[in-house]
């Protein structure tokens, strides 16, 4: 199905599969197929194998197996912490976020501002940083909750949570942190982050679709977005997705156990295909805060190029990469994060992003370079810098 001699440079969109967590979910795929509800023992093995996935979880990020409830990705996560803390505090009725947010952040708050409440986004700078104080200054009396990402998935820009946590549990106010660009890929202990509530995804560190987890810290009230069912703890009904969980459980156990090591060597390709791309690409440029930003993320910007033609050519020559976010490929806008970063338009239309994973190779960097080099060429050939103004910036 898949060519072999794909370059895969897209994982802050998915990831491949660890070959191991695919064993260790074939089980609860296969013979394994009984309800973890059922008093029998068939389902009391399948209750056993969530179980230890909770406690795989839980373990990977400081936190105890029962402040886990398992949901069907980051975006299911994120629509949780928001909208299941509103209820315990029915008179604030203002929240706050950033600029940057994933959709999965921002849509659930801004159906929310429709229904009546108020809502602050806090913005960034041209590197993508967020100012604490500004942040600070965003939060009020009324303030229900706050939601921030930990790292962003188009620039990989990384946000000074213990920061801003300290801010919010000063002021009594539960922040929820996307931390769905994270996990995996920097160390989180939740017992020493003041966050309340923390969103994470497998398929973004070699685990499946369609299964993630939100952290919730002891003591705070959480009303359930999906109800019919007691399944975690009442949080979240529904008959577990078994083998998801238990490739949840795995591939989170397996990314933190070499993580800093796995990064190392991840940061070492990224400095690797960012030096050889600007040393061959002419008005190339990176995006982003280049100190604060996740090893394996990578966003370039091409001027006056179309993002979007950069991609099919990469495509046809085996190099996958995105523009912005996946959802927003195809589309000739540039993403909410790049304007709320006031990228300019000759740039922002020609930003490309390459994100690598434990699984990419040295040789997959270097042929990658060489890749872009000839795309870029190939295209300004067409169209030479500065005879072919973008089409403009649209809101
Ligand atoms: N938040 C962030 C920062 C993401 O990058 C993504 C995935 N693109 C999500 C949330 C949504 O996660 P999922 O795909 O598991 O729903």
């Amino acid at each position: 199905m898949i060519g072999m001699d794909l370059i895969y440079l897209d994982n802050n969109a998915s990831t491949m599969m660890d070959p191991r967590v695919c064993q260790a979910m074939l089980p609860w795929l296969g013979e394994g197929y009984a309800n973890p509800s059922s008093i029998h023992y068939f389902g009391q093995q399948a209750r056993h194998a969530v179980e230890t996935a909770r406690e795989q979880v839980a373990a990977a990020i400081g936190a105890r197996p029962r402040q886990i409830i398992f949901t069907s990705g980051g975006t299911e996560a994120n629509n949780l912490a928001i909208q299941g803390t509103l209820a315990a505090q029915p008179d604030k009725r203002h929240l706050v976020t950033t600029a940057v947010e994933h959709e999965s952040v921002l849509a659930p708050l801004r159906r929310l501002e429709r229904r009546g409440y108020s809502l602050t986004c806090v913005g960034v700078d041209r590197q993508g940083r967020i100012d604490p104080g500004e942040f600070e200054a965003a939060l009020t009396d009324r303030t229900a909750l706050a939601s921030v990402m930990h790292a962003n998935n188009e620039t990989g820009v990384i946000f000074p949570i213990e920061t801003l946590g300290q801010i919010t549990r000063q002021r009594g106010i539960p922040l929820h942190v996307d931390a769905t660009q994270t996990v995996g890929k920097l160390p989180i202990d939740v017992t020493r982050l003041p966050v309340e509530l923390l969103s994470m995804s497998a398929h973004k560190f070699h685990g499946p679709k369609g299964v993630g987890a939100l952290c919730v810290r002891p003591g705070l009230y959480l009303e359930p977005e999906l109800v019919g069912g007691h399944q975690e703890h009442g949080l979240r009904a529904g008959t577990e997705n078994v083998a998801g969980i238990v490739g949840l459980g795995s591939a989170i156990s397996l990314a933190v156990e070499h993580l800093e090591e796995d990064a190392a060597v991840v940061r070492r390709l990224r400095d690797r295909l960012e030096a050889g791309i600007l040393d061959r690409v002419p008005a190339a440029s990176i995006i982003g805060d280049r100190r604060q930003r996740l090893a394996n993320t990578s966003t370039v910007a091409f001027e006056s190029i179309q993002a979007e033609a950069i991609l099919m050519l990469l495509s046809n020559a085996g190099v996958c990469a995105s523009s912005g976010a996946a959802c927003s490929s195809g589309s000739l806008e540039p993403s909410h994060v790049l304007l709320a970063m006031s990228v300019a338009a000759s740039l922002a239309h020609g930003a490309v992003r390459f994100s690598l994973s434990r699984f990419t190779t040295q040789p997959e960097v270097e042929r990658a370079i060489e890749v872009v080099a000839q795309t870029i060429d190939r295209l300004r050939s067409l169209q030479p810098l500065g005879q072919s103004p973008p089409a403009p910036l649209t809101m």
